[in-house]
């Protein structure tokens, strides 16, 4: 089956056509790094993460840029607000990112580009400029730059927005009063008492750019006026991505994005996720209820990106029980394959990759995995297994790991099993032995066991437990 996806720009699955080169460059919204980003961001960096690893499964080049939003209202308020400067205020949550990032073991983006970067400010004051030359943009009396919509044929294509029922419906704001349009939104914000010592110079007086031209700057300063997909989560579609649009070409006259992926929302509990509500949860906050990142990468990863996720307690035991699964399955596997190893899989089929091909049907992909799972199990226990077969579908799940990177690392343990663990590692260096049996069933009861192996011990799940 061909690669399709849902492009959100026509409503419907598009044949994905590569470039001859198999090249692809792919932007993506980052965070925004006034707190701590919340498992609903995350999920939409975890599809993002999925499509790139297919993508490259399947044999293209991925290009990836993922932006970081260090100043916009959000930022310059937090900073204001804890008396730290801009620079100093962000930089605990970008370390956050990178840090949940990790966790979940999200790949590495090519470039992070950061918005407060002077070569970025540059493209952005570059861009704003051509705009005003196009009579795209025009400076108001407050001094700000804003984009001039009704001046953009396509404005609303992607979000299928109606300009006249923003018009009437829209929130006016004092210091919207100035914009010809109500929907005509800000590229560059004229600085005011409340930035502080944010600012930069430009031709229209100190001041610092609008969220949404930040995008559209670092996305063709690093890739090119065109890009294969932009990604981002459905929030993003209007205004942003609908602005990213209009100003990207606005100013070069050609297609910005050839295909716009949108990730679904996240519920908690079937209701939006909210502060008020209690549900609001970071990385850290799952991890302190003792679950491990690859267990929290499975719960965000396992429902289609355009359905909505609903986030559950439940779920999350669901997630450890799936990946125990997986975890005894490769023991199994490991233990009958002794020393042989495979050099193909390509035998065992690709109904795997064919599934995400498909908009990234991950709920067949992983159908098909607990199926496969559940065949050669049965194979086993029936003796009909060789080594020989054994290693080829070691070499197989190798291949598919690539793209879930779902396999236990051995450190990845939950926190009071990894305490108990080296616990016993010492009591054994210390050759107390009783102490060291009595961790071992103190680990048996929560289902975890030791093996002592000469490489030290090895602590898997085990078989059958919960
Ligand atoms: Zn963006």
């Amino acid at each position: 089956m061909a690669l399709r996806f849902f492009n959100t720009y026509s409503r419907q699955l598009e044949e994905f056509q590569p470039r001859a080169d198999k090249k692809i460059d792919i932007y993506t919204c980052g965070p925004t790094v006034y707190s701590r980003a919340h498992i609903g961001n995350f999920r939409a960096y975890i599809f993002e993460d999925l499509l790139q690893r297919h993508l490259e499964a399947r044999g293209f080049k991925v290009h990836r840029v993922m932006n970081i939003t260090d100043v916009d209202d959000k930022t310059i308020r937090g900073a204001r607000e804890s008396k730290v400067p801009l620079q100093k205020f962000t930089q605990q949550f970008k370390g956050a990112f990178f840090e949940d990032a990790e966790t979940l073991r999200i790949k590495h983006a090519d470039d992070y580009p950061a918005a407060t970067d002077q070569r970025y400010i540059d493209k952005m004051i570059s861009m704003i400029g051509a705009l005003i030359s196009k009579g795209l943009a025009y400076q108001a009396e407050d001094k700000s730059v804003y984009y001039r919509i009704n001046k953009f044929p396509n404005y609303g294509k992607l979000s299928h927005i109606d300009l006249d029922q923003l018009q009437s419906t829209g929130r006016v704001k004092n210091d919207e009063y100035d914009k010809e349009h109500i929907g005509d939104f800000a590229l560059w914000k004229a600085w005011d008492e409340e930035d502080g010592e944010v600012k930069w110079d430009s031709p229209w007086g100190p001041g610092r750019p609008g969220w949404h031209i930040e995008c559209s700057a670092m996305a063709t300063a690093i890739l090119g006026d065109q890009i294969d997909i932009h990604c981002g989560g459905v929030d993003n579609i209007f205004p942003h991505h609908e602005a990213e649009i209009a100003q990207s070409e606005g100013v070069t006259g050609k297609q910005f994005v050839r295909m716009w992926l949108h990730c679904a929302h996240l519920l908690v509990d079937g209701q939006k996720m909210s502060k008020s509500l209690g549900n609001f949860y970071t990385i850290p906050d799952v991890l302190a209820k003792g679950y491990t990142g690859r267990e929290i990468r499975y719960a965000l990863i396992r429902v289609n990106y355009r359905t909505q996720l609903n986030f559950t307690w439940d779920g999350m035991k669901e997630a450890r029980e799936s990946l125990g699964r997986i975890d005894d399955w490769l023991q199994r596997l490991r233990e009958c394959a002794g020393k042989e190893t495979a050099k193909i899989d390509n035998q065992l089929g690709h109904e795997f990759e064919d599934a995400l091909d498909d908009d990234l049907n991950i709920s067949a992909a992983l159908g098909f995995l607990f199926e496969t799972i559940r065949e050669t199990n049965r194979a086993m226990d029936e003796n009909k297994f060789d080594r020989k077969t054994a290693a080829a579908w070691l070499k197989w799940w190798d291949r598919i790991n690539q793209t879930l990177n779902f396999e236990s690392d051995g450190a990845e343990l939950p926190g009071e099993v990894k305490e108990l663990a080296e616990a016993r590692a010492q009591a054994r260096l210390a050759k107390d032995f009783r102490k060291s049996d009595e961790l071992r069933d103190q680990l048996n009861a929560l289902g975890w066991e030791a093996r002592d192996s000469k490489d030290g011990q090895k602590i898997t799940r085990r078989a059958g437990a919960k």
